[in-house]
C-alpha cells in the first residue's frame, strides 16, 4: 500500500491550497483521469529516517476508513525523504465557508446539519480508536453538496513519524479543552468532543467562541462562560500539573444563552452538554447524535449514511 515514488509523476501540480505545520497542500490533477485530488507533502525529520511501521500502520487504517464524513485517503507516496498524501479534493474548508456568511449568517438548518455530520464523523473515528486532536474549522472540509468531511488528521501529531515543524505556526488554543490546557497526559475522545462544542457555537455566533492568546488567556475566557471548575466537582483536577486552587479568579459562570441568543433551547442543551470541563461529563458523540436537537435531521441527510 505504501507506493513507490513514480507515482507522484502521475499528477500534475496546480496550486497551493494551504500550508501547515508539517508542509504544504496542493491542488492537483491526475493526468490520465482528469480528477482532482489534494496533495499533502509532509517532511521527515531526517533523510535516512525511515517511517515508523505504527505509523504506516496508522495510515492504513485511515484509508480503510471509508465515511462520508470522513475525507477519502486515495493513497500514500513514500519516498525517504517525503511522504505525499493523496486525498480527494473538496472545495473550501470551514473556516472559508463561514466568512463567505458573514453578513447574513449562517441558516440553523445548515449549522445543524453541519453539525450532525461532524458527530457522525467523529463518531466512526472513535468507534476505531483513532482520535483527532485538532478539529477546527481549516480542518473540516466542505463541498459543493454541503458535506462536511474530517481532515487533517495530523498523522504526524498521533503516530510519532519524525516529521519537520515546517512554518513554526502558532498552533491555535482556541479549540483545546481545559483539562489539556491544565496538563492532563491523558488524551481521549473528549478532547474532540470540547473542540465540537467550540466549533458549534463558531458557526451560530460566526466568530470564534474562546480567541485566548495565551493559556491561561484561554483557561480564562473558558471559565467565565463554565465557571471556575472545583475539586468538589471535579475530583481529577487536583491531580493536574497546571492547576493551583487560587491560581484563577473563581468566576460563576454565565447562561450560555448570552454567548449563543440565536441558538434555540435544545441546541443550547448539547452545547452545553459538550461543553464541561471536567472530561468525563462530557457527552459521547454517539449521545450527542442521539440528542433531540437532531429531532428534525431531514431524511436525505440520514440517507448518506444507508450503506454505512
Ligand atoms: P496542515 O494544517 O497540517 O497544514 P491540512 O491538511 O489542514 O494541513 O491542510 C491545510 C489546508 O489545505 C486546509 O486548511 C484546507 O484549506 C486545505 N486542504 C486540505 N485538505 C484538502 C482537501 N482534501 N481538499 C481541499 N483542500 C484541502
Ligand atoms: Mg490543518
Amino acid at each position: 500500500m505504501v507506493m513507490k515514488n513514480s507515482k507522484l509523476e502521475r499528477y500534475e501540480k496546480l496550486n497551493k491550497l494551504g500550508e501547515g505545520t508539517y508542509g504544504v497542500v496542493y491542488k492537483a490533477r491526475e493526468k490520465t483521469t482528469k480528477e482532482l485530488y489534494a496533495l499533502k507533502k509532509i517532511r521527515l525529520e531526517s533523510e535516512d529516517e525511515g517511517i515508523p511501521s505504527t505509523a504506516i500502520g496508522e495510515i492504513s487504517l485511515l484509508k480503510e476508513l471509508q465515511h462520508p464524513n470522513v475525507v477519502r485517503l486515495h493513497d500514500v507516496i513514500h519516498s525517504n525523504k517525503k511522504l505525499v498524501l493523496v486525498f480527494e479534493f473538496v472545495d473550501q474548508d470551514l473556516k472559508k465557508f463561514m466568512n463567505n456568511f458573514k453578513d447574513k449568517g449562517l441558516d440553523p438548518h445548515i449549522i445543524k446539519s453541519l453539525l450532525y455530520q461532524l458527530l457522525k464523523g467523529i463518531e466512526v473515528c472513535h468507534k476505531n480508536k483513532i482520535l483527532h486532536r485538532d478539529l477546527k474549522p481549516q480542518n473540516l472540509l466542505i463541498s459543493k453538496e454541503c458535506i462536511l468531511k474530517l481532515a487533517d488528521f495530523g498523522l504526524a501529531r498521533a503516530s510519532g513519524i519524525p516529521v519537520k515543524n515546517y512554518t513554526h505556526e502558532v498552533v491555535t488554543l482556541w479549540y483545546r479543552p481545559p483539562d489539556v490546557l491544565l496538563g492532563s497526559k491523558h488524551y481521549s475522545t473528549s478532547i474532540d468532543i470540547w473542540s465540537i462544542g467550540c466549533i458549534f457555537a463558531e458557526m451560530v455566533n460566526l466568530k470564534p467562541l474562546f480567541p485566548g492568546n495565551s493559556e491561561t488567556d484561554e483557561l480564562k475566557r473558558i471559565f467565565k462562560l463554565t465557571g471556575t471548575p472545583c475539586v468538589e466537582k471535579w475530583p481529577g483536577l487536583a491531580d493536574l500539573p497546571n492547576w493551583k486552587a487560587d491560581a484563577f479568579e473563581k468566576y460563576p459562570g454565565e447562561p450560555l444563552q448570552n454567548i449563543c441568543p440565536k441558538l434555540d433551547e435544545l441546541g443550547l442543551d448539547l452545547l452545553g452538554k459538550m461543553l464541561r470541563c471536567n472530561p468525563q461529563e462530557r457527552i459521547t458523540a454517539k449521545a450527542g447524535l442521539e440528542h433531540p436537537y437532531f429531532n428534525d435531521i431531514p431524511d436525505t441527510l440520514k440517507k448518506l449514511y444507508q450503506s454505512n
